[in-house]
């Protein structure tokens, strides 16, 4: 088939092939942002493993000792990948060390080693044992769990590889662009140090270990591409854009030219960008907004102070749980919060307790639920085990001691919900102080409004707590009654439909009578049409991812309040979202990355 190139992704041909220039065209699922341009250096597919594979009863010593070995050396690879990951951040260090759990994982080692005594080869034995693992994974509701299979899949491959003697080292010029079936974590700190520029993959998931490492180290990364190892060869020339998701291998001059513009375009957009983080974040009109960030983890905490936040609307505290894979003891917890109150002081912390259960970490759900996402989730789940959620509150409270720490409750859809968590807060206040721990006795507890019944009634809950955060994907999902991780639906699923809007408006309008704070955290917060549609509905703190900070902070900069205002008045009159867009659509944004393509 033969069609245009077009740079912003909107033509669907999947592999396309000039037969003048040798140019071809691949489409794949963009993983990591940015555009590198280099030459292939193709990673050689491993030989197929038979899983089934019987041996002599005379071989199984040397077969176990060739499974031995190969954990020692995949230990030791992880081991030394371990030291280069500490140079990168704690995100990188914890994905490395999460495989070798997985390699030294005594019960794994224990069934393998009965497999090969039963007859089993050490490579059918390896590849049958860490099969059942993934498939268990691919098979759980938990999308997080879903991800994780191919952390089994990797290290499945680095035994094999090592009982087949191959060793891991391969000889990469710099400069090169990394075409493979798959590659893991420890191939990207392999690479990093050989000044590779960017990785091109058959398989792989968005959320995979390999793409978050390649996102965190700043390497563009297109997955997905089918048989990306049969179509491009070693050395050719190749250009990876992460940005959209096209692979072009021997690109004739003209497609060349258009990408090193693009690249260039993309880094004088960093750094302009870079230059709004001392920048106050004002309208043109001289509003101010407060910009906080999303963070989950320690490290995130850095990054959005680096990209000047003030401060964090929202810790989706069920991340250290998800982390751990259990619940943590009252010391862990207490370090968790303690660590990234202290990175972020003196700017507000905002602590959402666990929004354990509907698609998240579901430990101590007593049974499958026929609607999770409508069952025990958030504060109910926290009410129903209040020894873990006082365990909370305690560790919270014991990291308040610097006195910037705000506590949220997730999925509060009854007053008396809130009531009960204050009546535990005091409770744990009491002990503290019984105990002579330090921690503040003004704690903020805020709640997000996530469900319609709280939207509906955001005039008690703003009278009731000390702060309102707007849960706009959560808020979609139950206004629309749409499951937001259900793609058949996901065309519903948007936050733009007017009755979330007026939900919104209705939210802020409470929350202003009663003289509270409200932010909103959910994904609207920095979707790039909705930073005026906010401004008018007369929200003044946002909370985004903090990779979504400055483009955000350019938005408000560009904005005037007025206009916004005067966008509100128009917005009421909308009922369906079609027009909600198209009313955005009439506002002269600056629309970010899409300048790029321009
Ligand atoms: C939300 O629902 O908008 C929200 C921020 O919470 P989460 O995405 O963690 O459910
Ligand atoms: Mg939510």
């Amino acid at each position: 088939m033969q069609e245009e190139i077009n740079l912003r992704g909107i033509i669907q041909v999947v592999h396309h092939r000039s037969a003048n220039t040798g140019m071809r065209i691949l489409k794949g699922v963009a993983a990591s942002p940015g555009i590198a341009v280099g030459r292939a250096f193709v990673l050689d597919p491993d030989l197929p493993v038979d899983d089934s594979q019987h041996i002599a009863p005379e071989r199984v010593a040397s077969e176990l000792s060739k499974f031995y070995n190969a954990v020692e050396t995949a230990s030791a690879e992880l081991m030394n990948a371990m030291e280069l990951a500490k140079r990168e951040s704690a995100t990188v260090s914890g994905i490395v060390e999460s495989y070798l759990l997985i390699v030294r994982d005594s019960a794994i080692v224990d069934t393998i080693v009965r497999r090969i005594e039963s007859g089993m080869s050490a490579e059918s034995a390896v590849a049958r044992e860490f099969d059942v693992h993934k498939t268990l994974m691919y098979n759980a509701r938990d999308p997080i769990m879903r991800s994780r299979a191919q952390d089994f899949e990797d290290v499945k491959e680095r035994l094999i590889a090592a009982i087949r003697n191959r060793t891991l080292v391969h000889m990469v010029e710099a400069d090169s662009v990394i075409v493979a079936s798959s590659i893991t974590p420890q191939d990207i700190l392999f690479f990093k140090q050989t000044q590779t520029l960017g990785f091109a993959t058959e398989v792989g998931g968005i959320n995979s270990h390999a793409c978050i490492m390649a996102r965190d180290m700043g390497f563009p990364a297109v997955i997905g591409l089918r048989d990306v190892t049969g179509e491009i060869q070693k050395d050719d020339v190749i250009i990876v854009d992460g940005y959209s998701g096209w692979v072009v291998a021997n690109p004739d001059e003209e497609t060349l030219e258009r990408y090193r513009h693009k690249a260039l375009k993309a880094e004088e957009y960093k750094q302009k960008l870079g230059e709004l983080i001392n920048k106050p974040t004002i309208t043109t009109d001289g509003v101010q907004i407060s910009l906080l960030a999303n963070v989950d983890t320690p490290d995130q905490v850095d990054s959005a102070v680096m990209t000047g936040a003030e401060g964090a609307g929202l810790v989706r505290s069920e991340m250290l749980l998800m982390h751990l894979g259990r619940y943590p003891t009252l010391e862990e917890e207490t370090e968790w919060y303690r660590d990234m109150a202290e990175r972020m002081y003196p700017m507000p912390l905002t602590i959402r307790a666990f929004d354990v259960g509907g698609d998240k970490f579901r430990q101590g759900i007593p049974h499958q639920e026929e609607n999770p996402a409508l069952g025990l989730r958030g504060i109910r789940f926290l009410l129903y085990r209040p020894d873990i959620f006082e365990q909370q509150i305690c560790a919270v409270l014991r990291a308040s001691m610097y006195r910037n720490i705000r506590f949220m409750l997730p999925m509060v859809s009854m007053v008396e919900e809130l009531d009960e968590a204050r009546r535990l807060v005091k409770l744990c206040q009491q002990g503290l102080a019984n105990d002579g721990v330090e921690f503040d006795p003004n704690i903020q507890i805020g709640v997000m409004i996530e469900t319609p019944a709280a939207a509906l009634s955001a005039d008690t809950f703003a009278e009731h707590a000390d702060f309102l955060s707007i849960g706009t994907n959560d808020l979609a999902q139950y206004a629309l009654a749409t499951d937001r991780l259900n793609e058949l639906v996901s065309d519903i699923f948007d936050a733009l439909h007017p009755s979330v809007i007026r939900m919104v408006r209705m939210i802020v309008d409470a929350a202003n009578r009663h003289n509270k704070s409200v932010s909103v955290c959910g994904e609207m917060a920095g979707h790039a049409a909705a930073t005026e549609m906010l401004i008018g509905l007369g929200l003044r703190e946002l909370s985004v991812a903090p990779r979504l900070l400055l483009e955000l902070k350019q938005r408000i900069r560009n904005a005037s309040a007025e206009k916004c205002k005067q966008l509100d008045h128009e917005l009421e009159h909308c009922n369906t979202t079609q027009e909600v867009y198209s009313v955005l659509n009439t506002i002269g944004t600056w629309r970010g990355k899409d300048d790029l393509d321009a």
